[in-house]
């Protein structure tokens, strides 16, 4: 049997140990240097409250895409959820993505889809053409008023940045809706797993030939007794950080527990930048088909990212790219390991862009193996997206 060595037991790990050890043909030895599996999705529940709490911040499960929504389901019930979000600005409640409540209530009006539609292309700012940064995008986009409200305090707190700073992509993560839609996602498939991510974790890595190490580290000398290495631990971490260091955003969760009902929704937003965190997530309401008198909430903080904390927000600015390029070079002189998930390749993934990027990652490795040809470093581009 082949030995294969996986850093790392989220959700990239899972999936590459689950799908190699379904052949019989591997030994798997999975190392998570955190005393649990499944990472940042990681749920577990809190004693006092009996509240599943998403100990890493909300994990919403969505996606588009068929293979990875019967993938999931393979390992537990998902019990329908939509994620409504809602937003406090201005001493209001609002709601979000920008929709045409949103839109209405906003600027008090009754506008009908073709009327807000006309309205914010009217207050949206004509002349940027071509939008490169953040503010831009929700210039030409939402117009001024809008993007105070909503996105500049929550974006400077978020990323620590001017969204003059930022790229107009993480913005384009966000949807304008001109009808009542205040579904935050726009995918298909959504839903929260009956039992917690941990759950689908611990399925995904019950077989008996894989075996799980927690609280180790893995190291490059441990390297040496495996014929591969999935690696989805931090890219400049295998290579000790010898160009330097990868910037993070890091979130600090401070718990609050209460009688009741804390805020009546799982998330609401705090677009100011006068107030010092960006949402406050209550957990139960994650899971509506449970019954909890007591209740768990979030207040979330974000900040830089320092060598002890959980790194979770790639930043992927101009710097930090240049430096993920010399790493990117290094990993490609590497053999018989691939790097894999966000940590492993730098970039800000959803749950579901993770499994499916690993299932491709198995797919190609298994090819590589019954063609007899050296397994890539990466199934995915680092550097794009
Ligand atoms: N964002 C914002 N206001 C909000 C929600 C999001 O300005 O109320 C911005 C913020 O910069 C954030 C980005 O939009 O990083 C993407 O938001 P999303 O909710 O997808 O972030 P996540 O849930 O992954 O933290």
């Amino acid at each position: 049997m082949k030995k294969i060595a996986i850093a790392g037991a989220g959700l990239s790990g899972a999936v590459i140990a689950h799908g190699l050890a379904q052949t019989g043909e591997y030994e798997i030895d999975v190392f998570e240097s955190r005393d649990h599996i499944a990472g940042n999705c990681h749920s577990e529940r809190d004693p006092e409250t009996g509240v599943m709490v998403h100990v890493y911040g909300p994990h919403i499960f969505h996606t588009s895409n068929k293979v990875v929504w019967d993938y999931i389901r393979q390992f537990d019930e998902f019990m329908p959820f939509t994620n409504r979000v809602k937003a406090v600005t201005n001493g209001q409640v609002y709601s979000l993505p920008i929709n045409l409540l949103t839109i209405n209530q906003f600027f008090k009006k009754t506008l009908n889809p073709a009327q807000a539609r006309e309205f914010l292309d009217a207050i949206g700012d004509a002349s940027i053409t071509d939008p490169k940064t953040f503010e831009e995008q929700a210039l030409r986009f939402v117009g001024r008023d809008l993007y105070e409200a909503f996105f500049k305090g929550y974006t400077m707190k978020q990323w620590g940045m001017d969204p003059t700073e930022l790229p107009a992509s993480i913005l384009k993560r966000l949807p304008v809706r001109y009808n009542y839609d205040d579904n935050y996602y726009a995918s298909t498939y959504q839903g929260m797993p009956k039992h917690g991510y941990t759950y689908i974790v611990e399925k995904m890595l019950a077989h008996p030939n894989i075996k799980v190490h927690l609280s180790t580290r893995f190291s490059r000398e441990m390297a040496a007794d495996y014929d591969h290495l999935f690696y989805s631990g931090p890219i400049d971490g295998w290579f000790d950080h010898s160009e330097g260091r990868l910037g993070y955003r890091t979130l600090d969760f401070v718990a609050e527990r209460h009688d009741g009902d804390f805020q009546g929704n799982a998330v609401i937003n705090y677009g100011e930048a006068d107030v010092p965190w960006t949402r406050i997530s209550e957990h139960k309401h994650f899971s509506p088909w449970e019954a909890h008198e007591k209740t768990i909430i979030y207040k979330e903080h974000s900040r830089a990212c320092g060598e002890d904390d959980v790194p979770y927000y790639p930043i992927r600015m101009v710097k930090e790219k240049a430096l993920l390029e010399k790493y990117v070079a290094l990993a490609k002189d590497e053999r018989n390991i691939t790097f894999m998930g966000r940590l492993g390749t730098y970039r800000y993934l959803d749950m579901h862009v993770t499994i499916a990027e690993a299932l491709d990652t198995l797919s190609n490795y298994m090819d590589c193996q019954s063609a007899g040809r050296r397994a890539p470093v990466f199934s995915v581009d680092p550097l794009q997206s």
